[in-house]
């Protein structure tokens, strides 16, 4: 069994599904969403972020480093992520904490333990845990089959939040222990979600018919974003492939996309595309959300 990397364990979180639920989010995304807010999850092994802004210029990382990966010159460090092997030694000796590796790899009952803390919560609220990323659906499914199969034999509700690109296999062998799935709808149009979401879309809206069809809970997650889906013609696309397909819908979750986690590109020296990308309107999203729920999609709510 592979573990795989996991770079947030979010406590108390109340936008992962119903109630108060424990997060755990797994590197790795097969998707390269322009708008991402969490560019450190794209990838499946460990990354180091490089906070620049609180670099002092002491050199401690270049003495460090065992692949020579980083150069001081005018008082700064330039850093050769090309020779980087995420190692971790320039993390220990830098003082002002510039530098951190995103990703842990955990055993399955080490994260069943870290779920286990906060059962209190779950009962409290009707909580439970949440699988997000990155994406679930593409980790080693041996592994993350064991973990949903404590959650639920612990009487853990079990959300799986996923963009839907994976093998309907993986869902299958899941579906068991998942009480819902946040599955995420971007684009209907199969070039445009090739252009801002880097691959088609026929797989996901496959999926997502065999799921409803197989009896899955599911709440569907819509990431709204100006410049990219955020109009009219989409959300009804959306509500025709909703409702044409017959999918049983318990939820709808309208997403307005933010710009938080523009930082967090420069901390891993990668450009963020958000020219295009704007946050939409107040008026906008109620706009879209009386749309659903005029189409009989009542439970539909703005934000997670
Ligand atoms: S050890 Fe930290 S503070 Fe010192 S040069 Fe390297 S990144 Fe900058
Ligand atoms: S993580 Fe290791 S290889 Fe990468 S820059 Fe730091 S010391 Fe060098």
């Amino acid at each position: 069994m592979k573990q795989p990397y996991v770079f947030n364990i979010q406590k108390y979180s109340i936008h992962d599904g119903q109630g108060i639920r424990t997060t755990f989010f797994f590197k790795g995304c097969p998707l390269s969403c322009q708008w991402c807010h969490n560019p450190e999850s794209q990838r499946g092994g460990i990354e180091l972020m490089f906070y620049h802004e609180r670099c002092v210029g002491c050199g401690s990382c270049v003495l460090a480093c065992p692949q020579h990966a980083n150069v001081l010159g005018d008082g700064r460090v330039n850093m050769n992520r090309s020779v980087c092997t995420a190692c971790g030694s320039c993390v220990d000796v830098c003082l002002p904490n510039a530098r951190e590796l995103v990703g842990r790899a955990y055993t399955v009952d080490e994260l069943a333990r870290e779920a286990e803390k906060d059962q209190m919560f779950y009962e409290e609220s009707g909580g439970g845990v949440t699988l997000s990323g990155g994406e679930v659906m593409v980790q080693d499914m041996d592994y993350i089959e064991e973990f949903c199969r404590r959650l639920y034999r612990k009487g853990y509700s079990v959300n799986i939040d996923t963009c839907g690109y994976a093998p309907y296999e993986n869902f299958q062998r899941l579906a068991p222990y998942v009480d819902t799935f946040l599955y995420d709808i971007k684009l209907m149009d199969p070039e445009e979600h090739k252009r801002f979401v880097g691959t088609d879309n026929q797989l996901i809206l496959e999926n997502l018919i065999r799921l409803s069809a197989d009896g899955a809970r599911l709440n569907i997650r819509i990431p709204t974003v100006n410049g990219v889906n955020a109009t009219e013609k989409f959300m009804q696309d959306v509500i025709d492939f909703l409702l044409d397909n017959h999918i049983r819908v318990t939820a709808v979750n309208l997403l307005p996309y933010h710009n938080t986690g523009k930082s967090k590109y420069a901390n891993l020296d990668r450009t963020y595309a958000d020219e295009m990308l704007r946050v939409p309107d107040q008026e906008q999203m109620e706009r879209f959300q009386t749309m659903f729920i005029n189409n009989g999609f009542v439970n539909t709510k703005i934000g997670g």
